[in-house]
């Protein structure tokens, strides 16, 4: 089982410390990497991690990266992906403007240069007194792990094939790995004909792998059809390349977890928090408080965590932030770094148990819960916040 982990907030770093070596590897936006240049590039070269760059393309043909256009990302990505004249006066990017063929080719071709140079570039300034920290860091390899081709939200067999055109001219301009990056509009997830259509031009092109990316869906708030569907995509696609292609989940949760156990995929990335589904039209921005219970595999505000804490003395976190504290006393850091403590005890849990074995916990832990409310209105309370486990157990069993 792979995790990789979608870095947002430059002091996430302190908790991915302590776990470099449970993780696949960080994927880094490219919008992050140009406004935190040196910490990001710093860090990476520092500490020599596998990295993946994503290089956020579909951003630049949404409504919101018009109010983008001020941040100091903006200009540096513009300049880096060398596309000053793709764009419109209103800052997005005009994807009409990729014929003839030259055009798309060229654009392609500094998507990836990107991805593939950038932190070795970044980093070069910073060389020198890297080099007196280590011996060795020159042989650090600076190259992400793969290559994603410039990629936009398919919403129909126009952006479907735009993609896939990106795709095709990609090989020529790397030796590195090439991965697809694949966000569907989620509505499309229930358009079998589609979906086959999809996989079967993805997997023709002989990749070696895949991230795939189900627009804002959230696992915790899905029915048990919805993800059935879910796991069809990923089985399909599984089912349709060699065993060595990765097929993995961009943005995923616990049923994620669960899915990859079961072997329809690889293995899936998420954030520190709050990025386990992203809505591709919104802005993002800092997570609020929560804390991740780790036997409901989900976020909640302090008090409502404090209550199921308080009430089923099972559900209490062992790890080592949690071990001697009350949550309410957490700083912001340390829910930051128990999120990737459970996370990598969810990931080692996966790997003990059988998936039957899984799902019976996953069974026990919630009627536990529901069972121990002191009374009607927070047993009404536990009901909901549980409700996910019971639709993914209906949905894997
Ligand atoms: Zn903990």
């Amino acid at each position: 089982m792979k995790i990789y982990l979608r870095m947002s907030l430059m002091r996430e770093k302190q908790a991915i410390d302590e776990h470099f070596e449970d993780i696949e590897a960080l994927i880094i936006d490219s919008h992050i990497l140009e406004t935190f240049q040196n910490a990001t590039s710093g860090y990476v070269t520092r500490n020599k991690l596998k990295f993946i760059i994503d290089p956020i393309t579909y951003r630049f043909t949404t409504e919101i990266i018009k109010e983008c256009t001020k941040k100091r990302w903006y200009d540096r990505l513009v300049e880096n992906y060398k596309m000053e004249d793709l764009m419109r006066y209103d800052g997005t990017l005009n994807l009409d403007k990729l014929h003839p063929h030259i055009r798309r080719n060229s654009f392609v071709k500094n998507i990836i240069n990107y991805q593939d140079k950038r932190i070795s570039q970044l980093s070069t300034e910073t060389e020198s007194w890297l080099t007196l920290l280590s011996e060795d860091n020159g042989r650090f390899e600076k190259k992400p792990l793969n290559v994603f081709p410039p990629y936009f939200i398919i919403e129909s067999d126009e952006s479907l094939d735009i993609n896939i055109k990106s795709i095709m001219l990609a090989k020529e301009h790397t030796t590195n790995k090439i991965y697809a990056n694949i966000p569907i509009e989620n509505e499309l997830l229930y358009d079998i004909k589609f979906i086959n259509k999809l996989i079967e031009k993805y997997t023709s092109l002989e990749l070696d792998g895949y991230f795939i990316w189900i627009t804002d869906f959230n696992e915790l708030k899905q029915r048990k059809s919805y993800l059935t569907y879910y796991e069809y995509l990923f089985k399909t696609f599984k089912d349709n390349v060699n065993d060595e292609i990765q097929i993995n989940n961009m943005f995923g949760g616990y049923f994620s977890n669960l899915l990859t156990k079961k072997g329809v995929m690889d293995g899936f990335a998420h954030g520190l928090g709050f990025s386990e589904s992203k809505n591709p039209y919104g802005q993002g921005g800092p997570a609020p408080t929560r804390y991740y219970v780790p036997l409901i595999h989900r976020m909640l505000t302090i008090d409502r965590a404090e209550d199921i804490l308080e009430n089923y003395e099972e559900s209490k976190c062992n790890c080592p932030v949690c071990e001697h504290k009350e949550i309410s006393e957490l700083s912001t850091i340390e829910l930051t770094k128990h999120v990737l403590n459970v996370k990598v005890q969810e990931k080692e849990l996966s790997e003990t148990l059988s998936l039957d074995e899984l799902i019976e916990k996953m069974n026990s832990d919630s009627s536990g819960i529901v069972e121990s409310a002191r009374d009607s209105e927070t047993r009404k309370q536990f009901n909901i916040y549980t409700e996910h486990l019971r639709e993914w157990s209906n949905a894997l069993s």
